[in-house]
């Protein structure tokens, strides 16, 4: 079912370095999406609701009259919630608020010399649209993931979309609405795909525009994100999900084998990888899959995204080629299950999220280690981190120079402005000395 990629003898480059293209990835083809995405964004832009209706019919197979969820609604999904599930989801909420209220950051002033400050201030962007999946399977978890960092960053106006769901009279699944009420947002919207995307991008006359859209989705959300980024900010790209798993014969096959098929079960297009040394190991996975899927609930899925090019099996001779492995492929997830598990994983300079030793699986962090799950994939783990606080300030720069401060650079200001041919730059400052008293000029 999963296939071995055997790169056992000289893959690893002389600087330690790995070729990516030597690893299982699908071929998201993301910018064929987008030729997909950009009239279903341009018609949301121009039709507003109306679009957002008929894509909801077409998409999602429902009726809707409007795309706002009415707050009883909300009030009565949560009313219903059944008790273990709001327990479970109050503790994701109280250890997610935990790191991510230490996420927040403080102004901090810098005297560059006597009279010139730089101060950074943290500021909140104003209105965030955060979208929760719900195509494939439903995501309460990633009300958590979306809100409680916008929250904790001080956000005023933020607005969840979900796609409508045709068992539930086309309202999102019951279990994002009550997740959205124990969070005290009101504001949702039953909108799902590149259509919810260009509806926080443009606004409606049911949904005022947002400066910045974050969550994670499969890939239309992801390339109408890609279209609109300018228009709105966005988080990273976080498309289907992904799993690394670094291993060694320590590592317990059964475990491993549970850990590939928790994330296969999110998506067809799911990433598995297991990198090991060990040829034990992977053909001990290898039984343990054929095992545990053929009892999974959602073994089609499964099937598809292990057998799928974006997994496999990644041989290699050592687990310092391994490591040069991971770093390549930037995954979203990377467990490292080996001996000494925290000394490889210090080591690690790629991945959304690194899940150290035997005891802390991705399934933890998916709901209630306290870190975020919404995280770059597709190798953006590479240059993008995962959701968190910062996600949603703006650093600001105030600069705040005496006479006197200023006095004493213009000389290099001026200097500089003429060597960029930009001499008005100059005379900007120049003109504030015009009776010539400032310091070191040549003016
Ligand atoms: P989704 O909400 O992302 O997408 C569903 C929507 O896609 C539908 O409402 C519909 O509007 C649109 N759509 C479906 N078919 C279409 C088509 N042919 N053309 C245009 N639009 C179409 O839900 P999903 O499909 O279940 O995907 C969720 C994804 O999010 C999964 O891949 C999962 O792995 C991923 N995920 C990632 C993270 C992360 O942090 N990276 C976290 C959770 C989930």
């Amino acid at each position: 079912m999963i296939s071995r990629i055997d790169l056992r003898g000289s893959a690893v480059s002389a600087d330690g370095g790995f070729d990516r293209d030597l690893l299982p990835r699908a071929e998201l083809d993301v910018e064929a999406a987008l030729e997909k995405v950009r009239p279903i964004c341009d018609d949301v832009r121009h039709r507003g609701t109306a679009a957002l209706i008929d894509y909801a019919q077409r998409f999602d197979g429902v009726t809707l009259e409007r795309v706002r969820v009415p707050r009883e609604a909300l009030d009565e999904a949560l009313a219903e919630l059944d008790p273990d599930v709001r327990a479970a989801l109050e503790e994701s909420v109280r250890r997610a608020r935990i790191v991510h209220r230490d996420q927040r950051r403080s102004d901090s002033a810098v005297t560059v010399v006597p009279g010139g400050t730089v101060t950074e201030r943290w500021v909140p962007v104003e209105r965030v649209g955060l979208y929760v999946p719900g195509g494939r399977a439903v995501y309460p978890s990633s009300v958590v993931m979306n809100v409680v960092p916008a929250q904790e960053a001080g956000v005023g106006s933020l607005a969840v979309t979900s796609p409508p769901q045709p068992e539930f009279g086309g309202l999102p699944h019951p279990t994002v609405l009550a997740a959205c009420a124990l969070l005290g947002v009101y504001e949702v919207y039953a909108a799902g795909g590149a259509q919810a995307i260009a509806m926080f991008a443009y606004g409606t006359d049911e949904c005022p525009s947002a400066q910045l859209v974050t969550g994670p989705g499969n890939i239309y959300v992801a390339a109408a994100k890609r279209l609109l980024k300018g228009r709105i900010g966005i988080d990273s790209e976080a498309g289907p999900t992904e799993i690394a798993i670094l291993a060694d014969d320590t590592a317990d096959a059964a475990h491993v084998a549970a850990d590939l098929v928790s994330q296969a079960e999110h998506d067809t297009v799911a990433a598995a990888v297991l990198v090991t040394p060990s040829v034990e190991l992977a053909g001990a996975v290898e039984g343990e899959l054929k095992e545990q899927v053929a009892v999974a609930r959602h073994r089609e899925r499964i099937t598809e995204a292990l057998s799928g090019r974006q997994s496999g099996i990644v041989l290699i001779d050592s687990l310092e080629d391994g490591l040069a492995v991971v770093n390549a492929y930037a995954a979203e997830h990377l467990e490292i299950q080996t001996e000494d598990s925290a000394g490889w994983a210090a080591r690690v300079r790629n991945a959304g999220a690194v899940f150290v030793g035997p005891y802390s699986p991705v399934s933890l962090g998916d709901y209630c280690a306290g870190s975020n799950h919404v995280l770059p994939t597709g190798g953006c783990a590479c240059h993008s981190s995962g959701l968190s606080v910062q996600s949603f300030l703006r650093g600001i720069h105030v600069v705040d120079y005496s006479r006197d401060a200023l006095a004493e650079v213009t000389h290099h200001v001026v200097t500089l402005a003429e060597a960029e041919d930009l001499p008005a730059h100059g005379t900007a400052l120049k003109a504030r000395f015009a009776g010539g008293e400032q310091e070191g000029t040549s003016a």
